[in-house]
C-alpha cells in the first residue's frame, strides 16, 4: 500500500532521507522512531506528496506520487488522513464544523455551517464523533477542548474522509503521557476496527512498543531497524536510542 524506493531527499548540505526503502502492507500500524532530524517527518511528507524526492520512487495507494500533479494528488490526498501534532482544528468553528471538515473532498458541502450539510453526512460525522467519545461537545468552540479531546476531534475528521492510509505526525507528542497513551489507543483501535493502515511518527519507544505493531527506527535519514514490535527486544531498542546524543525519552 506504500512503497519507497531510494529515496533521497536533501535539504542544502542535510540529507533528511539517506535512500530509503519503505513498504507498508494493508492493514499494517508502523511507528516511524528515530531522533529528532533523523528524517522521520520528512519521510511522512513523502507519502501523500507534500515533498518530492530528489531520487527514487514513490508509490502509494497505487498511485506514483512522484509522477502524479494537480487531480491526480488531490484524490490521492482524499484516501489519506492526516493528523498533526497541533491537531490542526480550527478553533472558532465547533467541533462538529471541524469534523464535517474532512467529509470536503467527497462531498460537495459548504465550507461553513452545519445545517447545510447532506443529513446522511451529518450523521455520519456524528457517529465518528462519538466513536472518539466526544458525541457531547459537537456544539461546543473547538478552542475550548483539551489538548487531548481536540486530537481526538482530529481523528474523527480524518475518518469522516474515509481514509485507506492515515499518516500522524507526532500526533501525542503535544500530550501529557496519560493522555497521549489513550490518544494513541483510540488512534489504534479505530484504524484497526477500519482495517485502515497507519504510518505514524513517535518520539516515545514504549508508546511505539505499546501500540503499533510494526516499528521502523530511522537515524540519520537511513532506515536502521525494522521489525515486528512484538519480535522486539524493548531494552535493546531503548538502548539504540538513549544512546544517541539526542534522546528519545
Ligand atoms: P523531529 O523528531 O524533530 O520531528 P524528524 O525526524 O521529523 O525530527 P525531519 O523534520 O524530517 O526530522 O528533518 C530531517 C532533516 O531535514 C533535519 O535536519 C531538518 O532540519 C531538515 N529539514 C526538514 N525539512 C526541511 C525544510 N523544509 N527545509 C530545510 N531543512 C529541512
Ligand atoms: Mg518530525
Amino acid at each position: 500500500i506504500v512503497e519507497t524506493r531510494g529515496l533521497e531527499k536533501a535539504f542544502g548540505l542535510v540529507l533528511a532521507c539517506a535512500g530509503i526503502d519503505l513498504t507498508v502492507r494493508r492493514g499494517e500500524t508502523v511507528a516511524l522512531l528515530g531522533p529528532s532530524g533523523s528524517g522521520k517527518s520528512t519521510l511522512l511528507r513523502h507519502l501523500n506528496g507534500l515533498t518530492r524526492p530528489d531520487k527514487g520512487s514513490v508509490r502509494v495507494l497505487g498511485v506514483d506520487v512522484v509522477a502524479a500533479k494537480g487531480s491526480e494528488l488531490r484524490a490521492l490526498r482524499r484516501r489519506v488522513g492526516v493528523v498533526f501534532q497541533q491537531f490542526n482544528l480550527v478553533g472558532r468553528l465547533t467541533v462538529m464544523e471541524n469534523v464535517l471538515s474532512g467529509a470536503l473532498g467527497r462531498v460537495r458541502g459548504p465550507r461553513y455551517g452545519i445545517v447545510t450539510w447532506p443529513k446522511a453526512v451529518r450523521a455520519e460525522a456524528f457517529e465518528q464523533l462519538d466513536r472518539v467519545g466526544l458525541a457531547d461537545r459537537a456544539y461546543q468552540r473547538a478552542g475550548s477542548l483539551s489538548g487531548g479531546q481536540q486530537q481526538r476531534v482530529a481523528i474523527a475528521r480524518a475518518l469522516l474522509q474515509r481514509p485507506e492510509l492515515v499518516l500522524a505526525d507526532e500526533p501525542v507528542a503535544s500530550l501529557d503521557p496519560e493522555t497521549a497513551a489513550s490518544v494513541m489507543d483510540l488512534l489504534v483501535r479505530v484504524c484497526r476496527e477500519d482495517g485502515l493502515t497507519m504510518v505514524c511518527t513517535l518520539h516515545q519507544v514504549d508508546l511505539a512498543l505499546t501500540w503499533t505493531r510494526r516499528v521502523v527506527g530511522l537515524r540519520m535519514g537511513a532506515v536502521r531497524l525494522d521489525e515486528l514490535t512484538d519480535r522486539l527486544d524493548a531494552v535493546r531498542l531503548r538502548g539504540l536510542y538513549l544512546s544517541d546524543p539526542v534522546t528519545v525519552p
